[in-house]
């Protein structure tokens, strides 16, 4: 049947699978504060070859970067700013550098899952997705000794699966969707979850402006001063309206000497206004689902 030709049931059913439901947009923020800040690094490494079945050296060279010097760089821009983030790994890359998640535990920051090898869930079979995602959970925890609270699944890819595995982990928050700029909860076949969605937006991601594909014609079109105003201008707004503001970066991306730039500044910027909060993805997740209820 074409979708022109569906009953009205088909196209509820597939919109209804996971859906925002009401806005966890709280009236203030935590200490009194204004607004929110919540910054991400999504740690991939070598998975982005792996995942794709790849045996490239020379892109597990570029995933190295972001280990050897991307999240080091990262972790000092926050220390110097005295800021905590989340970073999202899938477990195969925290397999290959436990040291830098125990350093980033260590320094104060959050860990989040990232499936197991940065799989595309949508792809898989459901009990391979949950195996994936149980066993990713119980290897981060054991790498760091914390368990994990969220998931930022890979690529933001959801099967109609994924919202169920992560009720069965007992996460309290994802941050994977993109229905609101703040914190919703998700609603899963008109069934409220409890599970706090941290929204992102692929405007509010440094890979869409910054990757390239050596052999097509898809190269970086915005310069790096263009980004950093595009996130500036989401978080003024966000400051506006008393909102979140959430960034995805990633340190094979962002981790550049050209480019750590965006990151120092936005915190300088976001540092200069009164009112501003910034927590871990768990912190907010804590803090909304707390307001709220
Ligand atoms: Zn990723």
């Amino acid at each position: 049947m074409e979708p022109w030709q569906w009953p009205e049931d088909e196209w509820r059913q597939r919109v209804d699978q996971v859906r925002a439901g009401r806005s966890l947009k709280p009236k203030c923020w935590p200490g009194g504060a204004k607004c929110a800040v919540a910054l991400s690094f999504d740690s991939d490494h070598e998975t982005n070859e792996l995942r794709d079945g790849g045996t490239s050296i020379g892109r597990m060279s570029w995933g190295q970067y972001g280990n050897r010097v991307g999240v080091p760089r990262i972790l000092a821009t926050l220390s110097k700013a005295d800021v905590s983030a989340t970073f999202f790994v899938p477990a195969v890359a925290a397999l290959m550098h436990p040291d830098e998640q125990r350093r980033v535990i260590g320094e104060g920051h959050e860990i989040g899952l990232h499936g197991w090898i940065h799989e595309v869930n949508s792809t898989l079979p459901e009990v391979d997705e949950r195996e994936l995602h149980l066993r990713a959970a119980d290897t981060i925890e054991r790498i760091t000794g914390v368990r994990a609270v969220g998931m930022r699944t890979p690529s933001w890819d959801f099967s109609p699966a994924t919202l169920r595995i992560e009720r069965e982990l007992g996460l309290i928050y994802d941050s994977s969707l993109m229905a609101d700029d703040d914190p919703y909860e998700l609603v899963e076949q008109g069934v409220p979850t409890g599970i706090v969605e941290l929204p992102v937006e692929w405007i509010r991601d440094d890979a869409v402006y910054f990757n390239m594909v050596r052999f097509q014609a898809l190269r970086p079109y915005t310069p790096p001063p263009a980004v950093l105003d595009i996130f500036r201008r989401e978080f003024e707004r966000a400051y506006e309206e008393g909102g979140l503001f959430l960034l995805t970066m990633h340190p094979h991306v962002t981790g550049y000497r050209s480019r750590i730039f965006i990151l120092e500044e936005l915190i300088a910027h976001m540092k200069s206004r009164t009112g501003v909060w910034f927590g871990t993805h768990a912190e907010v997740a804590r803090y909304v689902r707390a307001e709220i209820e």
